[in-house]
């Protein structure tokens, strides 16, 4: 045991540095409290910037640029020849922004004077944390703590993830060499994304996906349309399919499973991506000296003001309920904090919007056709496809569509469902739209640079609001 002294009590401790933890970290320094983070690993950052968003980014923007240079380049004039991928090359990249990330997010903790400590923390009771490092254990007591140990990839029954030939999203993102064929169980975020990166580096990828759609969660039409550019881009999509056995035979991985009519039919490929959801993560940390407790799905169950059973103690991100986003992790960092501080900050989940990194993107916020009908309410639609765009058409970017929801009566705008080029940064301003309850004709009598990806959104207000697109 390494002796504590004065400097180890804390105002506010925070296990885990990934985007919730490092931003809690952040805030709280900002505001003044004497601020612990605690990981782990060796490296800051959490799954996001490590084995998440960020090296699945890096490779997502690496392929799409392959595949442009393939399949568009010589339609601009651009002529290559004897055109080429370095997979090593290509991972060294993602591997060298992975490290930038983390450097910033290291600079980021000396700046803001906020004490690291690494090595797996264990709460020994409501205020006490023994962090388990190589040197030995370190105690360090705290009046408030910030849960914010995310989350590991799950499986499904009879599939077990040996990172080897049975991989999750972690192995994917760091194979030694381009699979010539990668079969996907799940065809939600991780698994449309993963199938995007492999094949657009001709990788024979099937995806078996257990529901009638991919991306069940979004709005429906995304996934239909998705779909159709997936099997562009020459992905098998087995949907309704339910798998039964994954076998790993060494040098490939023999999948069984089911279709709706109870036929039985076997892939083999290199590798099986287990994308099938992920779950909260809390294995020895020491939940049981506390009164903190977890619902049936392992997530810490916490109140509107994300205090779990021990007051002091908060739990944020992705191990409680909500999106399992880093943004969203982000915003219960921030309002955690400012409540500690005696301010009165607002969490909206259903402002927090959904992107998944395919090309074209696609992004979505508020509600979908779906939860509308379920609800029984009345709305319009407006519906604006890529392909009336100009500047889609000087792009060649014409696939997709800008959708959105609004009430008939106010015009405001309920939910908008992007699927086109940079959808995921246009996405923004819908947010902004439905936070401020703003009406489709609202956002109509605004300008909108043209030629932009935006102007997509004014026209489908446009139509939504009853006046009509201007340029369909
Ligand atoms: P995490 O990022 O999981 O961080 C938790 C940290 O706590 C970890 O570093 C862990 O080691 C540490 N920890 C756990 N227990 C202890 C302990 N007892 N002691 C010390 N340390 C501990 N989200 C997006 O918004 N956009 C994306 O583009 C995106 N892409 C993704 C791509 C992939 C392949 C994956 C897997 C996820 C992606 N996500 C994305 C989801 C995103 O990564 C998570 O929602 C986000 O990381 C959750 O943040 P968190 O802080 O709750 O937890
Ligand atoms: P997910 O929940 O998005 O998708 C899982 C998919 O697996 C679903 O479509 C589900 O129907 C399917 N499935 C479940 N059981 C199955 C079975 N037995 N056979 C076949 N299919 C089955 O989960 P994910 O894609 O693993 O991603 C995990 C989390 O990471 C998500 O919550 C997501 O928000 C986050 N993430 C976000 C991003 C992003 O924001 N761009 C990227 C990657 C991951």
């Amino acid at each position: 045991m390494i002796n504590d002294k004065e400097g180890d009590q804390y105002d506010i401790a925070v296990i885990g540095s990934g985007p919730g933890g490092y931003i809690a970290a952040i805030r709280a320094a900002q505001l003044g409290f004497k601020t612990a983070i605690m990981e782990r690993y060796s490296s800051l950052g959490g799954t996001c910037t490590n084995v998440g968003c960020i090296p699945a980014k890096a490779l997502l923007d690496s392929t799409e640029h392959y595949y442009q240079a393939a399949t568009k380049f010589s339609a601009h004039g651009i002529l290559t020849s004897d055109l080429k991928m370095d997979f090593g090359k290509m991972l060294k990249r993602k591997e060298d922004v992975v490290r930038q990330n983390v450097s910033g997010i290291n600079y980021l903790m000396k700046k803001n004077k906020i004490d690291v400590y690494h090595g797996h923390a264990k709460l020994m009771d409501k205020s006490t944390i023994a962090v388990q490092a190589e040197a030995g254990i370190k105690t360090i007591t705290s009046r408030h703590v910030i849960l914010a140990t995310g989350s590991k990839p799950a499986s499904i029954p009879n599939v077990v993830i040996d990172k080897k030939r049975v991989i999750s999203s972690t192995e994917a993102l760091s194979l030694p060499a381009r699979p010539a064929s990668l079969l996907v169980i799940g065809g939600g975020v991780i698994g449309v994304e993963m199938a995007s990166v492999f094949a657009r580096l001709g990788t024979k990828v099937t995806i078996i996906e257990y529901t009638d759609m991919l991306l069940p969660t979004m709005d429906h039409e995304l996934g239909k349309e998705i779909r159709k550019i997936l099997i562009k881009q020459g992905v098998d999509i087995l949907l309704a399919h339910n798998v039964e056995s994954v076998v790993n035979g060494g040098d490939e991985v023999t999948l069984v499973c089911k279709d709706s009519t109870g036929t039985h039919k076997t892939f083999i490929g290199e590798y099986c991506l287990v994308a099938t959801g992920r779950k909260p993560y809390t294995s020895g940390l020491g939940l049981e000296n506390t009164k903190i407790t977890l619902d049936k799905f392992g997530r810490v169950v916490v109140n509107e003001r994300l205090q779990t059973g021990e007051p002091n103690i908060y739990a944020i991100g992705d191990v409680i309920n909500g999106p399992m986003l880093a943004h969203k992790a982000e915003e219960d960092a921030v309002f955690v904090v400012e409540w500690i501080k005696g301010e009165k900050p607002s969490l909206h989940y259903n402002l927090i919007p959904s992107v998944v990194y395919t090309w074209p993107e696609i992004a979505s916020v508020g509600l979908t056709e779906e939860q509308l009908k379920l609800q029984n309410k009345v709305y319009n639609v407006g519906k604006f496809p890529f392909s009336a765009s100009g500047r889609a058409r000087a792009a060649m970017e014409s696939e997709g569509f800008t959708k959105v929801l609004t009430d008939p009566k106010y015009g405001e705008v309920l939910g908008v469902h992007i699927i086109g080029p940079r959808a995921a940064d246009l996405i923004a301003q819908a947010v902004i739209g439905i936070h401020y309850e703003t009406s489709d004709d609202d956002m109509t009598r605004i300008s909108y640079a043209h030629p932009t990806y935006s102007e997509s959104l004014k026209e489908a207000y446009l139509m939504s609001s009853g006046v009509g697109a201007l340029n369909l």
